[in-house]
């Protein structure tokens, strides 16, 4: 039986047209887990006060089919061609960032010059991150079950980002950070957007099989996190930070119980192997 079309007005364009059963988390790297049945895989949802691993996607009528295929052609497309399918599977984007020199090493912390590593598309993986915060805070997501993705509210600061998602500028007070993860294999799981604070600014942070983006709103972000933005450095900064990778496993750690982990999650959890360094060292 054909599924009945759906109209209303398309939360991107804000025009009137048929709408597709959008999702929230990217399509591909859900069915790609789906297909080899990874439940560690599964994106991480809130549902009744708990953050869960969902087994179905989080989808609404949200996009028409033109916003859809924007979004993937600016950037899904190549951020899930650059990152692993599955654990311990290849890593384009941390497998540049190892012979290069970082331009900044901190304590913990590697900054590399994006825009210098021809295996990093900026313009990409930032559409990608802005799209998929941006993403968060359009509708109330939902499963079929009745779990419930936490909301997101990016206040002022929706409506410039939908204007930048259709081609407008980078909107002022909009702060982002991509992020690879500093360890080798890299967490294989994906989140939702979520909410966080560090010592200096809260943030909303998601995280996509070894890719991470921070987003900081307001006019009252630091300067030293404004110099650090992806977007406005004009090395276009990568970071490696072993705080963010820390705050990954802490959240897997914390929210999922021991009997919905697989094994290799379970091992993985508990600390990197010592014989094999990190990357970025
Ligand atoms: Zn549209």
């Amino acid at each position: 039986m054909a599924k009945e079309k759906v109209f209303g007005i398309c939360k991107l364009c804000l025009q009137n047209n048929e709408l597709r059963d959008s999702h929230y988390i990217p399509k591909r790297a859900y069915s790609m887990s789906m297909a080899k049945s990874l439940p560690n895989s599964n994106p991480v949802v809130l549902s009744q006060g708990q953050v869960k691993q969902v087994s179905d996607q989080l989808r609404g009528h949200t996009f028409c089919g033109d916003c859809e295929q924007m979004l993937s052609d600016r950037g899904e497309k190549w951020v899930l061609a650059n990152i692993p399918d599955d654990q311990g599977e290849p890593f384009p984007l941390q497998e540049a960032l190892l012979p290069e020199n970082p331009v900044y090493i901190g304590d913990g912390i590697n900054l590399y010059a994006g825009r210098k590593i021809p295996a990093f598309n900026m313009e990409k993986l930032i559409y990608f991150g802005m799209s998929m915060f941006w993403r968060g805070a359009v509708r109330q997501w939902k499963t079929s079950f009745g779990g419930i993705a936490p909301p997101v509210d990016l206040g002022e600061s929706y409506e410039p980002i939908r204007k930048f998602l259709l081609g407008g500028p980078f909107p002022e007070d909009v702060v982002i950070f991509v992020l690879i993860h500093n360890l080798k294999p890299a967490i294989n799981t994906a989140t939702t957007v979520l909410r966080a604070k560090d010592g200096l600014a809260s943030f909303y942070w998601f995280y996509l099989h070894g890719l991470g983006f921070k987003l900081y709103l307001g006019k009252e972000v630091p300067k030293a996190i404004r110099r650090l933005c992806s977007y406005r450095s004009s090395e276009g900064f990568i970071i490696m930070d072993r705080e963010f990778g820390k705050m990954v496993h802490e959240f897997m750690r914390d929210f999922l119980t021991a009997n919905e982990l697989s094994p290799k999650m379970k091992e993985f959890i508990k600390g990197p192997d010592p014989r094999k360094k990190p990357p970025g060292k």
